[in-house]
């Protein structure tokens, strides 16, 4: 049978199967993905077939094979073996909860957690929340947030968790997808989920498990099916992006704005810095892209780490 793991405690995987049953499932022995060496085989998004077994009376799965992965994405193994851990894969949509005071959310935190998506390959969408707090001052800030990331082709929603505001919208952009909502701590996003699905409760419990004599702790994502056309996976490994690890000349290969310029470069390996006849220099000096980007970049380039951590962080 097909199904979808909707859940993952380390050594037991609650996959839901194509008859829309949960199954509580293990892996097969030698079952192994090729390709990529993670810490665990399978993750909550995987699509993976299984067989049913019955042992004492219980009806349990195993799991044997998986389907290509969409995207996934990993945290590193704090332990030293180099081994990553998937946290999730096969993400539709990614919300980056967006607040401009209260806390800050900078346009440096906000380009380093697009260029991780865009190296992920997932749909990014900024939500801008707390709109009901806004002064005129904020309000501009956030108009002019939005020109600058719309114009790039990130869509924007300004919300309000607290009063609904557009709270439809972000539905209906949720629709028919997986999603995952990420920003700082504090910006509303367990607010936001239970304004979206009142009731669904999202205290992902941390469970310790897989200890290798307590190196490092687990953190468990789990999937969630909405009551419209919706699925939210969670967990709080997730609650941020690590940056992947990417060369210098690719950083700017995930600066959609850069990118679409880079053809123009004189240099094909062009790192817009002091380049001659750089494309995207000549852009930035006739206003035509954005200067915090642009710094954003630089900085990024120059392994500058202020005002964000690499690491995914826990809440
Ligand atoms: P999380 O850490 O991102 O999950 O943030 P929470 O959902 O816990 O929200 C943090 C705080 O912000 C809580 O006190 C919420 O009540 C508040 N909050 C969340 N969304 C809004 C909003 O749209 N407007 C206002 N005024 N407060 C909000
Ligand atoms: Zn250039």
């Amino acid at each position: 049978m097909k199904g979808i793991i909707y859940k993952s405690t380390g050594s037991w995987y609650v996959v839901k199967g194509e008859d829309n049953v949960f199954y509580d499932c293990r892996i097969k022995g030698k079952f192994r993905i090729k390709g990529i060496k993670s810490t665990n085989p399978v993750a909550v998004g995987d699509s993976v077939l299984f067989e049913l077994e019955k042992v004492n009376d219980k009806i349990t799965g195993v799991i044997y094979d998986i389907e290509p992965r969409k995207n996934y994405i990993i945290r590193k193994s704090v332990n030293l073996s180099k081994q990553v851990h998937i946290l999730a894969s096969n993400i539709d949509l990614v919300f980056l909860i967006v607040t401009i005071d209260n806390p800050i959310t900078t346009t440096s935190f906000i380009d380093r957690f697009l260029i991780t998506t865009e190296a992920y390959g997932i749909e990014t969408i900024l939500v801008f929340n707390k709109t009901d707090t806004y002064s005129e001052e904020v309000s501009d800030e956030q108009l002019y947030l939005q020109y600058v990331y719309s114009k790039i082709g990130y869509s924007c929603l300004r919300v309000s968790a607290v009063t609904g505001k557009g709270i439809e919208a972000l539905k209906e952009a949720m629709n028919g997808k997986v999603s995952i909502f990420s920003g700082h701590s504090g910006v509303g996003k367990s607010t936001l989920i239970n304004a979206v699905e009142p009731g669904l409760n999202l205290k992902t419990t941390e469970i310790s498990g897989l200890h290798q004599q307590g190196q490092h702790t687990t953190t468990f994502a789990e999937m969630y099916d909405l009551s419209f056309d919706a699925r939210i996976i969670d967990t709080p490994g997730i609650r941020g992006f690590g940056l992947v690890d990417m060369e210098s000349y690719e950083v700017g290969d995930y600066f959609p704005e850069f990118f679409a310029l880079k053809e123009q470069c004189k240099f094909n390996n062009c790192l817009h810095r002091e380049e001659p006849n750089c494309a995207v220099k000549e852009a930035l000096n006739r206003d035509e892209l954005s200067w915090s980007r642009y710094k954003s970049y630089i900085q990024i380039l120059d392994g500058e780490e202020e005002s964000y951590r690499t690491d995914i962080y826990k809440d």
